[in-house]
């Protein structure tokens, strides 16, 4: 199956197979006897950078191995063939011509060629699903308006924090936060207005808050904040710190309306219970937000220091 021919020393065809002839032109039936150079097809597919391998064979008596060339120009048929060129010596070492092999490596190529594409194909759609993949956990995950966590996905996260927490007995603290008087901001700005609010009170809430922080919209108005590794003192300070971020920028996140004022109320509570029950611990911090509407709104209080 391999092309073979070989070549006197001054580069005469001596000896050609079927299978070099099979490579060549249409009809022809022997070259016997042409000498090598005068095969144009064949020497034109040799690199040009170099005189042609058996040449270099013949003048150095060295083999010359593994020359890719395509053949395809005076030919019927374009193939891809790796050329090999090595003297053929008599009993005392002189080399007395070349024996030329080519190996047709056409389907070898085109396999090669195939799986590479059909690898790239697949590195395609393993990209695209997981691109889709992230983008199913975003919508399951998100609240489409704000960006925060969604309700379930703040829940789930948080009872496996909560877990977590009981289980090494660091602290853990969680603040229940409500906009207040939303419904006039609605009635005011609209529907749409009172949704720039939100996004303003959600980016402002995620800017004061570290990450492993959980920052999840609730409901509404209202977003709930889970803190790991936050006594009740701290949680305080940051839901005081988060106050008056809300109060003094928030508020510009309507542009056409100048001043409006937005304020949010706060409840904050320590996880303290002997079972980690993640509701009750929102109960409560619900309980001490009440308190902080109840008396006056835009105001931070602990459950654990509420007077009544
Ligand atoms: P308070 O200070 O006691 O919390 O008063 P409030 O007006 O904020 O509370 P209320 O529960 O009476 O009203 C909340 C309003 O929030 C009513 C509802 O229409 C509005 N709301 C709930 N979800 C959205 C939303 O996604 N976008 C907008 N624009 N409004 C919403
Ligand atoms: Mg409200
Ligand atoms: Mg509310």
């Amino acid at each position: 199956t391999e092309a073979q021919l070989v070549l006197d020393p001054a580069g005469h065809v001596m000896l050609a197979n079927r299978a070099f002839l099979a490579l060549g032109p249409e009809g022809a039936t022997t070259v016997v006897g042409m000498k090598i150079a005068e095969l144009d097809w064949l020497v034109r597919a040799m690199p040009q950078d170099a005189p042609p391998p058996w040449q270099r064979v013949l003048e150095s008596g060295r083999s010359v191995l593994s020359i890719e060339a395509r053949l395809g120009d005076g030919t019927p048929h374009r193939r891809d063939v790796v050329v090999n060129c090595s003297p053929v010596t008599d009993g005392y070492r002189r080399t007395r011509g070349c024996l030329v092999t080519l190996s047709d490596v056409t389907e070898l190529h085109e396999r090669t060629e195939g799986l590479r594409v059909a690898l790239a194909d697949l590195h395609a759609s393993r990209e695209e699903i997981r691109r889709k993949n992230e983008e199913l956990t975003q919508l399951a995950t998100r609240d489409p308006l704000t960006g925060c966590l969604n309700r379930r996905a703040f829940l789930s996260e948080s009872e496996l924090q909560l877990a977590a927490a009981a289980g090494n007995g660091s602290p853990l603290s969680c603040i229940m936060c409500d906009v207040d008087h939303f419904k006039s901001i609605n009635d005011r700005f609209g529907h749409g207005g009172g949704d720039e609010v939100l996004k303003a009170v959600s980016k402002a809430l995620g800017r004061g808050l570290r990450t492993g922080d959980l920052l999840g919209r609730y409901g509404g108005e209202e977003f709930c904040i889970l803190l790991p590794n936050a006594t009740l003192d701290q949680a305080l300070e940051i839901a005081e710190r988060l106050r008056a971020e809300i109060e003094s920028h928030a508020g510009s996140a309507i542009r056409e309306f100048a001043d409006v004022k937005v304020t949010m109320s706060f409840g904050v509570e320590q996880y303290a219970d002997a079972t980690p029950d993640f509701a009750a611990l929102v109960d409560r911090a619900d309980q001490a937000l009440y308190h902080s509407k109840k008396n006056g709104r835009n105001r931070v209080t602990a459950r654990g220091r509420m007077q009544t």
